[in-house]
């Protein structure tokens, strides 16, 4: 018996191809899966109230140290439950910096049997408190194994770029570079780095499509929700913030309601601005809230 259940499931860059079509953009919200020590139950109520909004796809992140570091495999539960329970396709990320061949295969056929045939690529940040294995020194090359081998090539693969150039790169047009040698060796779409400021986006779609990258690329946006927060990830990917988003952040960080709404508000305005721009997708950085989802979409939703 076939235990590989009949492959239906629809690929990410087919969704930008139907979008294209009526001059539409792709809407996609990343998830992340239950925290340890979190209410798991908590998040799923979440997670369905977000699959709910039906957005093109949800992404659904995983750890550096590969998807099952943890002990069983969150982000292939929380893709199963997005595409078997909720109807949306997912897109599970996948890192490989820690992973052996083996495991990046058990991955992707644990994906496949759960109907899912979407990934983002990623490498994963290096961090000290995990081993590194050698299999895949960078998401090139965990991208072209996908796309030649026989069993997974026909898996949709996304890769991650940075409009201010990835932090470890010693300048922006290096990062480029590999980026062009990325995309060649099997990406199909692109989803960037957070940004506050959107001429930084612009500017680096101009040299992307001048290297000859011609595939889709969604703007990674994200709606802050506590200085924290903001602090926490401009400290990991290193993204500028413009004067007019940290006056923000002073004006309103004892005021949570008031920051969140104040953080809706400014990603509201960049969106709106890159779909005017015609951009082809936008990637919404959710933090699994509901309410941050839904208020956001109660504003562009039309626009989309
Ligand atoms: P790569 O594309 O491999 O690039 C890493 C660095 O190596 C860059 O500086 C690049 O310029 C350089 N490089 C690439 N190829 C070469 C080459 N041939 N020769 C020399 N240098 C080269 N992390 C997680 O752990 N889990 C997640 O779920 C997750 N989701 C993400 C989602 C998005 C949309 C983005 C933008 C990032 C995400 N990350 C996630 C973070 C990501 O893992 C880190 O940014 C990581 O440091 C780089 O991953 P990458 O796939 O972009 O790496």
């Amino acid at each position: 018996m076939n235990l590989i259940r009949k492959e239906i499931h629809v690929k990410i860059s087919e969704i930008y191809t139907e979008k294209a079509k009526i001059s539409r953009t792709v809407f996609a919200i990343e998830v992340f899966p239950p925290k340890k020590n979190a209410s798991a139950d908590k998040v799923y109520a979440a997670l369905e109230e977000i699959a709910g909004l039906k957005p093109d796809y949800i992404s659904v992140t995983c750890g550096a140290g590969g998807s099952d570091s943890g002990g069983g495999n969150p982000t292939l539960e929380v893709s199963s439950f997005i595409k078997n329970s909720c109807g949306v396709e997912p897109m599970a990320h996948l890192t490989c910096v820690a992973s052996t061949r083996q495991n990046v295969i058990d991955t992707l056929n644990a994906l496949k049997q759960n109907n899912i045939g979407n990934v983002l690529a990623l490498r994963g940040d290096i961090n000290p408190e995990v081993t590194r294995e050698n299999d895949f020194e960078y998401a090139s090359d965990l991208t072209s194994f996908i796309r030649t081998s026989e069993e997974y090539r026909n898996f949709g693969i996304t890769g991650a770029c940075y409009p201010e150039g990835h932090v470890e790169s010693e300048t922006a047009n290096a990062d480029l570079k590999n980026l062009k040698k990325k995309v060649d060796s099997g990406c199909d779409t692109l989803i960037t780095q957070l940004f506050f400021e959107n001429t930084l986006f612009y500017s680096f779609m101009e040299k992307v499509r001048l290297i000859g990258i011609d595939i889709p690329v969604s703007a990674g946006i994200m709606p802050v929700t506590s200085k924290k927060q903001i602090e926490r990830m401009v400290s990991m990917c290193g993204a500028s913030l413009p004067a007019k988003f940290t006056k923000m952040l002073a004006r309103y960080e004892n005021r949570p309601e008031a920051l969140r709404d104040a953080g809706i508000a400014y990603a509201t305005e960049q969106i709106v601005d890159l779909i005017s721009n015609g951009v082809e997708g936008i990637h919404l950085y959710a933090m699994n809230s509901a309410y941050i989802a839904r208020k956001v979409l109660e504003n562009v939703g039309k626009l989309l």
